[in-house]
């Protein structure tokens, strides 16, 4: 029972939280607005890559071959490029169109309401294998989700939305996590022997958004003094997670 409070805390800090903490950052000048969000970033992406490969995938591992949980990682990276490849045909109507510049803000708000939900299965697998996991694979959403929601804000926006109206959809599309959260949280309580699989294709998701999306994102910027900061935001990161995993190696599990 005590599971399922911290899980919908989990994901109520998740949704609402990391919502309102970025519509909190907006009070911030543009110029630290921009900092702070693009460090968020850079830590985010070693707190994924770190949760993928040192919290989730040796869960999995725990309860599944090796060989077959890296076989559902590479199935779920491969899905993951498929779900993202469609949202993108139905943002885009014609050739060339470059994602965040022509992107309708509706699809915007569904692309994460779907990208949420899959963060909200996430945390719940995270939580039902242990407490543990569930805290630092929670850290790992918030820190990307910050950054994400206030480009959605730019975007929503620069669209012509409204302050508050930009703000109801980023939570409209956060709640997706809450929802999706819960429901996957007691599919799973009752279909235990599908945790291991939720938690390769989570790690999929994480490695995912980490190299696909965030990655890119960082070459953009190429002066030596920037890059230095993400490599050493990227570490600070696998290293949170790294202490984290070292912390409860051998702590109980619920399961
Ligand atoms: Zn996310």
């Amino acid at each position: 029972m005590d599971q399922l409070l911290y899980t919908i805390i989990a994901l109520l800090a998740a949704s609402v939280g990391s919502v309102s903490l970025s519509g909190s950052l907006l009070l911030l000048s543009n110029k630290w607005l921009g900092k702070v969000s693009s460090y968020l970033l850079y830590l985010a992406g070693g707190t994924l890559l770190g949760s993928a490969m040192l919290g989730l995938i040796p869960e999995a591992a725990e309860s599944l071959p090796l060989t077959e949980a890296l076989a559902w990682v590479l199935g779920g990276i491969l899905f993951f490029f498929l779900l993202e490849k469609v949202i993108l045909w139905r943002m885009c109507h014609d050739e060339n169109c470059e994602r965040q510049v022509h992107a309708a803000a509706p699809m915007i708000i569904i692309g994460d309401a779907v990208h949420n939900a899959i963060d909200g299965v996430v945390i719940a697998a995270s939580f039902l294998t242990s407490t543990e996991l569930g805290i630092f694979v929670t850290l790992s959403v918030l820190l990307h989700e910050i950054p994400q929601e206030l480009g959605d804000f730019g975007i929503l926006i620069k669209s012509g939305y409204p302050r508050k109206k930009a703000l109801m959809y980023n939570l409209l599309s956060g709640s997706s996590a809450l929802v999706a959260g819960v429901a996957a949280y007691f599919l799973l309580d009752t279909l235990e022997a599908f945790i291991p699989y939720a938690l390769t294709i989570a790690a999929a998701s994480f490695m995912y958004v980490a190299m696909a999306d965030l990655i890119p994102e960082m070459h953009k910027e190429t002066k030596p003094k920037e890059s230095l900061i993400q490599l050493l935001l990227i570490l600070a990161g696998v290293a949170l997670i790294a202490m984290a995993v070292s912390g409860h190696s051998h702590a109980g599990h619920v399961h």
